[in-house]
């Protein structure tokens, strides 16, 4: 037996993380077998920069407020936390809303929806799609709570807190904010300030954008707890 042998099963510490910054490998990092064998059949195999960056700290509970040009691969920097995270707390279909991921249009909350599907076809999470336009909102507010993990735009998310009898978020584990810039140029400013503070505070929580304007950082402010900074920006 490895006696004295003193590695985390499953699971990262705050001191332990380090030993994965090195990494350039999905298939390195301490991620459940359900992930990585979602990264390799959608062909994710190597870590671009901000994944490679940013993984190692979100994945043992860090608040990031991460900046990397479009294109860089942010989606997958919080989609596996956000697995991850969900399946380590055991989450399951009575445990209602484990994560909220906010996207500014709802052209690119489908995108990062079907990258969650794929990535995440092997877990048992539910989710789902919460972004207005022709979409039956009432057939929408009976089935809310079962969800486990909302992609919404802000708009929509905010009329289901207003609107959806026993909307419930109080288990929130994880908030993504994803595109901030962007979600903050089309003004949103105000529903989100009122989406924030109907969250509770004990949450870890994801600002990922292409810039860092001053509302950017107003928000990281309003929504962020004593995040890990990151800024990659490639080389030409
Ligand atoms: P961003 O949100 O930073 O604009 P995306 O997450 O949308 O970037 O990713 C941009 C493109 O790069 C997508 O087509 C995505 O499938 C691809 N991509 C992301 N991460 C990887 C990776 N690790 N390996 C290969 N392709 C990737
Ligand atoms: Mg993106």
């Amino acid at each position: 037996p490895p006696l004295g042998k003193k590695e985390p099963i499953g699971r990262i510490g705050e001191d332990s993380f380090s030993k994965y910054v090195g990494s350039t490998r999905f298939d390195q990092l301490p991620i459940s077998k359900k992930t990585k064998s979602g990264l390799k059949d959608a062909g994710f195999v190597k870590m671009t920069d901000i994944q490679r960056a940013s993984l190692p700290h979100s994945l043992c509970g860090r608040d990031i407020l991460g900046a990397a040009k479009t294109g860089s691969g942010k989606t997958l920097a919080f989609v596996i936390p956000v697995l991850e995270k969900l399946y380590k707390e055991r989450w399951g279909p009575e445990d209602g809303v484990g994560s909220i991921i906010i996207s500014p249009t709802r052209e690119l909350a489908d995108q990062l929806f079907d990258v969650l599907k794929a990535v995440g076809k092997h877990h048992n999470f539910s989710a789902g799609l919460l972004i207005g336009g022709r979409r039956d909102v009432d057939m929408e507010k009976e089935h809310v709570n079962e969800l486990n993990i909302l992609v919404c735009t802000p708009g929509r998310l905010l009329q289901h807190m207003d609107e959806t009898p026993n909307f419930d978020c109080s288990q929130l584990q994880i908030l993504i904010l994803d595109e901030a810039d962007r979600i903050l140029d089309v003004g949103f400013k105000k529903a989100l300030n009122a989406i924030v503070s109907q969250l509770p505070k004990h949450r870890q929580t994801f600002l990922f954008s292409a810039t860092q304007t001053k509302s950017v950082q107003d928000l990281a402010r309003l929504s962020l707890k004593d995040p890990e900074y990151l800024s990659v920006h490639e080389e030409s």
